[in-house]
Formats: structure tokens, sequence, C-alpha cells
């Protein structure tokens, strides 16, 4: 049955850091394995000229505009072309949809520190736990913004939201790519499941169009670490599933300044 007002188009990114592309599975990941069937779960190469840090790689994710555009090339973001270049919350922003951006710990995608921030401009911006260090901190602090974000995209159900876990990543740097790194993968597949079921709690969600986006920005050593052109680094990954995107079809992202494209077409903008 075709729904009888205009279907309200929605989008929600959930940005997990540094989870290698060979850990996804249906053991270790299975919200993000039976949503990427849902649509398609596809291992996404970074650009030769990107370096395979934080930093810039999640601009281009967001801004759609490589590293010769954005300009960033570190976690610093400072001397950023981010003007020329918006993030996709911020053009969503600007025209005049509702839009959240909730993020753990990692101060430069929130807040004006370390050249930051990456998202300029939101409707709402949440920002759990300053500088945390622990493992046991950037879990609980993941933990907390996947609490928020979820409660936020049931009841109020923003236009487009970001939300970003860090977790993995710190796990991978201080541990290596093994069981703790592991748990924390499937820590965060648990928020992943949270959040694509608050969505789903919505009352109005069958008169909802939602396109979901779970992408990662770079891999991990099996020792820990990353910023080389190694294989297991060097290949990110990126997850959607919504509207116009046929289950089991050919990926619709095999780079990452092609998720900016694909989030704007999905809420009817033209793109960045
Ligand atoms: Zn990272």
């Amino acid at each position: 049955m075709l729904p009888s007002g205009p279907t309200l188009r929605h989008a929600l990114v959930i940005g997990i850091d540094g989870v290698r592309f060979d850990l996804l599975g249906q053991d270790t990941t299975p919200s993000i394995w039976a949503f990427g069937q849902a649509g398609f779960l596809a291992p996404v190469t970074i650009d030769e000229a990107t370096p395979t840090w934080s930093g810039p790689c999640w601009a281009t994710i967001v801004t759609g505009a490589g590293v010769a555009g954005h300009g960033i090339t570190s976690n610093d973001l400072t001397g950023h072309r981010l003007a020329d270049h918006p993030d996709f919350v911020t053009v969503a922003t600007r025209a005049g949809l509702s839009t959240l951006v909730a993020v753990s710990a990692w101060p430069p995608l929130a807040l004006p520190e370390d050249g930051g921030p990456l998202f300029a401009e939101a409707t709402r911006r949440e920002f759990v736990a300053r500088h945390e260090r622990s493992l046991a901190g950037w879990d609980a602090a993941d933990e907390a913004t996947t609490g928020l974000a979820a409660g936020i995209l049931a009841e109020d159900g923003p236009r487009l939201s970001f939300v970003y876990l860090g977790a993995v990543d710190i796990a991978g740097h201080l541990t290596g790519a093994g069981a703790a790194y592991r748990d924390a993968a499937r820590a965060a597949d648990r928020r992943v499941g949270r959040l694509l079921e608050a969505v789903r709690s919505r009352p109005s969600y069958e008169q909802e169009a939602w396109t979901i986006v779970v992408v990662t920005d770079h891999g991990h050593l099996d020792q820990g670490g990353h910023g080389g052109r190694e294989p297991e680094v060097a290949t990110a990954w990126a997850a959607a599933a919504g509207p116009g995107i046929d289950p089991g079809g050919p990926p619709a992202v095999t780079r990452q300044d092609q998720i900016a494209p694909l989030v704007l077409a999905a809420l009817g903008h033209p793109g960045p």
C-alpha cells in the first residue's frame, strides 16, 4: 500500500572508526552483516592520495571531496578548506533540514579543537566524554553516545544524523588487532543494532523513507596502527540500505568520496 501523505526522506550515517574489513561477518558483527544483506556491504579502498588517518578519511567521507579539495592530511584539521567543501550535515542544515551530530570522545569532529569542527553546522550537536584516554573510557563514551542518539532518533527523527563511535580504533591502537579489538567490534556492532532498532521503533517509520549508511574510515595493522598503504589498513568498507538500493545488487559505494553524494541524494538534495 502506498503511504497516503508525502514520504519524508531521512538519512542516518553511523561512523565506526578503524574497523578492519576482514573483521566483518556473521559471528563478530551480526548486525552489520544482516544490515548489509538488506542493501550492500563492500570494501572501499582508500584513495592513494589520502593518508590512512582518521582526519583525512572522515573528511573525504563526509564532504565528498578528496584531500586536494578539503585539504586535511592528518588528525589536526588546521588549515582545512571545509568552507569550500562543507560536510553533508552542514549542507542539509543550510537546506533547512533538521540534523544531528552525535560524537563520542574525539573533539575535532564536533568541537573547535585541533582545527575542528569537521561538522560546521547542525541543528543539534552532542559530544560525549572529552579527552578520553583509556579503552574503558572510550567504550563508556560510545555506549553513552549510542543511548543518546537512539533516543533522539526514536523520538525526534532528525532528517539527517551522523553518529560516531571510536572505541574500536582505540582498541586497535592499544592492543593490536586481537581479542580486545574483536570484542570492541562486537560492542560496536551491538550499538549499530540499537540505532537501527531505534529508527524502526518510530511510530511513523512505515511512512518514512530511511537511507542508512554504516561506514569505517580505515583498517589496522595486526600489531595495531595505521597511516600506511598495507591492504589491511587501506581497505575500509561501507554498508548502506534504503530506497533505491537493491538488496544484493552491486555496491553503490566503492570510494570514500561517493558516500556524501549518496547521503545527500537520498535526502533529495542535488549534492555537494
Ligand atoms: Zn580512524
